[in-house]
């Protein structure tokens, strides 16, 4: 009976089959991808129980008929059921149809492949029929479709365990010769160039030449066919550094399908001692599209000696990292661990607190000596650096706080806080910061002209400012919001008769109004007093559930306005006037915060009365 395809998966396959920014040759990357994946199960599942295990056993064959146009690629891994033929060539795991086509405007569609756990389908990119012949256990089911249209399952014989895919190759077009894949170079070359590193063997026939008679120095050549094996097998891992250069290890991350671009950075360690390990890990160009939400798992594939146990090992790396992407193979970890044990296995802790530190010294390496990289690792993964630091109620501040930076006034680009320490002066105690939405925004904002000989970090992350009041201090310098009134400051302010008025204006929505010399030529400002500031109040009252926080505003009035002239007039003679005056400098003090005003109408009303 013909199936029909999950109407998502439909459609991604349409898209990368007639994607015109294809690169059709990684069809071959990813059956041999899946391949490995599907012999690592299998080798870690024969290796866990007491079954006699020969490594010979485990294999790729790559399998070329030039009379039939059929490229064959076989595995002995751990095969496909029925259902899993259905679940796994039917539908599309990470669902995401739209995102996929939408990422697939911006980047080569091979990089999208892994990602979306769509490799299979590329092989439509190559073929317009595919035929999937896998064994599990005791039977053995052919899956077969055409074009991607619709597919069937039936039951077939097959004698070992496995899986072979067969794909019936399309007639060559004018920008495509599909007749290529058959040729022994293509393929030695592609898998070359792709799957060097599985650490299975890949196999193929190939031609080559001897001479007839070994014995006579005359004789004539014939061609013979011989079984060889095309990869290197090696892990990369396990290479020395000094044979590897930049593109294997882009080539790894690639093969891997461990970032849509090429990744920022990378670490290849070799750790030697109590524990032993080695480990590639890497740091990507770009977040993956589901980072940050529920969907994404952090982690890093691990190998004991060579046989893969896990593909995200979690505990292994801190939330804080939670971007980077890897591998770690170490013989002192038991192959027969479990999930459960892991998080209390001593040596995968030590493995971990390990990888944890080269990853901050690397990150600490890479802002000192390559600031303009550091600023693109910065743009993509800054998040979860605050989110660990916060979340442990500063536990990790040693640990993280000098990975921040912050864009700062003065220097008109991102710095550390350690930076802003050392432009101090011995006797300058605070650290000034001031939050907005943007830094065009918090450029134009009346509290900054006091601060014209102070440096300033502008914070926009809505996390940056609630970071801060936890944390408090740094070396020992105070973080201080330029709209937060210091305790000692109103004292010369509180006898003004205008100014106790004003506040009986506006009794519930200010603690206090006072005047000010420093606001050039603004005529108000809203700051506040105590722990909650403005920026906050805003930040809490878009979330859904969060309490709902006020902050203790403080109505400044520039005393060299011509707000504060019609104020002082209008007390004297006109008390409505002075009303409305009142609560139009504290409507345009909100303005300004980009606070809402609670009537509009009145607002606009009073200026217009104003206005005269
Ligand atoms: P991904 O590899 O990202 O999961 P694919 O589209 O490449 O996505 O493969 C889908 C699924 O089909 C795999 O996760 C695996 O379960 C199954 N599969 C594909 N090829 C094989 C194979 N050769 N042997 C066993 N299972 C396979
Ligand atoms: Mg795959």
């Amino acid at each position: 009976m013909k199936k029909e395809f999950k109407a998502e998966a439909k459609k991604v396959m349409q898209l990368m089959i007639n994607s015109i920014y294809t690169n059709r040759e990684i069809f071959l990357r990813e059956l041999i991808s899946n391949a490995s994946d599907a012999l690592d199960k299998r080798y870690y599942e024969d290796m866990k129980s007491s079954k006699e295990v020969n490594k010979d056993d485990y294999y790729i064959e790559i399998i070329r008929d030039k009379e039939n146009k059929t490229l064959t690629i076989k595995d002995t891994g751990i095969g496909m059921d029925e259902q899993e033929l259905t679940e796994n060539l039917g539908t599309i795991a990470t669902s995401g149809t739209e995102k996929f086509r939408k990422s697939m405007d911006k980047s080569d569609i091979s990089e999208l492949i892994g990602q979306f756990g769509v490799g299979f389908y590329s092989a439509f990119m190559v073929a317009d029929k595919v035929e999937v012949l896998s064994k599990k256990n005791d039977k053995a089911y052919l899956w077969t479709s055409e074009n991607a249209e619709n597919y069937e399952i039936t039951e077939a014989d097959k004698n070992e365990i496995g899986t072979e895919i067969t794909l019936f190759l399309k007639d060559n077009e004018e920008d495509e010769n599909y007749d290529r894949f058959l040729e022994e170079y293509t393929i030695e070359s592609l898998v070359n160039k792709y799957s060097n590193y599985i650490r299975y063997p890949i196999y193929m026939l190939v031609t080559k030449s001897r001479k007839k008679d070994p014995d006579d120095e005359n004789s004539e050549y014939e061609d013979y066919q011989e079984k060889e094996v095309l990869n290197s097998k090696e892990p990369i891992w396990k290479r020395p550094k000094s044979k590897l250069k930049e593109e294997d290890y882009i080539n790894f991350y690639k093969d891997q399908h461990f970032g849509f671009d090429e990744p920022l950075s990378y670490m290849h360690l070799n750790l030697e001692g109590l524990v032993e390990f080695k480990a590639i890990l890497y740091i990507p160009g770009k977040a993956p599209f589901d980072y940050g939400s529920k969907t994404y798992q952090k982690g890093l594939a691990l190998y004991s000696n060579g046989v893969k146990i896990m593909d995200k090992c979690e505990d292994i790396i801190d939330d804080s990292f939670s971007f980077v992407k890897g591998v770690v193979d170490s013989e002192d970890i038991s192959l027969n661990i479990s999930r459960e044990t892991l998080q209390k296995n001593r040596q995968l802790r030590f493995i971990s607190k390990q990888i944890n530190s080269k990853i901050r010294s690397h990150l600490l390496d890479m802002l000192k000596n390559d600031r303009e990289k550091y600023d693109k690792f910065y743009e993509e993964f800054q998040t979860p650096l605050k989110v660990s630091l916060y979340e442990s109620y500063g536990a990790k501040k040693d640990e993280l706080i000098d990975l921040l930076q912050f864009d700062s006034k003065d220097k008109n680009r991102k710095i550390t806080l350690k930076e802003y320490v050392e432009n101090l002066l011995e006797t300058e105690d605070k650290i000034y910061y001031a939050a907005g939405d943007s830094i065009e925004k918090i450029k134009n904002s009346p509290a900054l002209s006091s601060f014209e000989d102070k440096d300033v970090l502008f914070l926009t992350d809505k996390l940056d400012e609630f970071l801060f009041r936890m944390l408090r201090d740094y070396e020992g310098k105070e973080f201080k919001s330029i709209t937060e009134l210091e305790n000692d400051e109103n004292e010369e302010n509180q006898k003004d008769e205008i100014f106790e008025k004003m506040k009986e204006v506006l009794p519930d929505e200010v603690v206090e109004v006072r005047k000010s010399d420093k606001l050039k030529d603004n005529p108000v400002v809203l700051l506040h007093r105590g722990e909650v500031s403005i920026e906050m109040e805003k930040t809490f009252k878009n979330q859904p559930n969060a309490p709902e926080l006020k902050a203790q505003k403080v109505l400044e009035i520039n005393e060299n306005s011509k707000a504060y002239d019609m104020l002082k007039d209008s007390f004297e003679n006109d008390k409505d006037r002075f009303e409305e005056i009142t609560k139009t400098l504290f409507d345009q003090a909100k303005i300004i915060e980009g606070l809402e005003i609670e009537n509009p109408t009145e607002y606009v009303k009073n200026i217009w009365k104003l206005i005269k």
